[in-house]
C-alpha cells in the first residue's frame, strides 16, 4: 500500500499483540530490555507535559519487576529536572528514550511504546492524550 492510499486514523485505540515477556530495543541496538507485559500494552497515552511534549513518544506502563534491562545498562544516560524524582532514561549512543520512572507512580516505569520489536506504535490507533500540564504531582 502505498503512502497515499492510508485512511486518516480517527479510530479509537485498538488491540495490539505483544508476546507475554516482549523485548525492546533503543535505535542502535545497545540498550535491550525485556518487558513482561501480561496485559499487552497497558495504558499508553501521550502526555503534553514539558519533557513528554519535545520527546513525541507515546508511552505505556509496566510495574518496576516487569521491565529488565538485560543489555545495554552503561550505555543508559539518566535526566532528571525540576522536583528531581522521575528518572528519564535514554540510550547514550542513539540518544533513543527507553523508559522513565514515574513521579506520578514510582513503582511503574513508563516505556517507550515505539521501542518494542515488531510493534508499529500508529498500529495503536488513538491514544489518549495525558493533562501533563497539570501533573498530579503539582495539585495540592
Ligand atoms: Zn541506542
Amino acid at each position: 500500500m502505498s503512502r497515499n492510499e492510508k485512511l486518516p486514523r480517527t479510530s479509537p485505540l485498538k488491540p495490539v499483540h505483544v508476546n507475554p515477556v516482549h523485548r525492546a530495543s533503543c535505535h542502535c541496538g545497545a540498550v535491550q530490555l525485556d518487558l513482561t507485559l501480561p496485559n499487552g500494552i497497558e495504558d499508553p497515552r501521550r502526555c503534553d507535559c514539558s519533557i513528554c511534549r519535545r520527546r513525541g513518544a507515546i508511552a505505556a506502563s509496566v510495574s518496576l519487576k516487569n521491565l529488565k534491562v538485560v543489555a545495554g545498562a552503561e550505555q543508559l544516560r539518566l535526566y532528571q529536572f525540576n522536583s528531581m524524582t522521575a528518572k528519564h532514561y535514554f540510550c547514550g549512543i542513539c540518544g533513543i528514550y527507553t523508559h522513565h520512572q514515574r513521579r506520578s507512580n514510582p513503582e511503574e516505569y513508563g516505556y517507550n511504546v515505539a521501542c518494542l520489536e515488531g510493534i508499529n506504535p500508529y498500529d495503536l490507533g488513538e491514544v489518549p492524550l495525558n493533562d501533563g500540564i497539570n501533573h498530579p504531582s503539582d495539585r495540592i
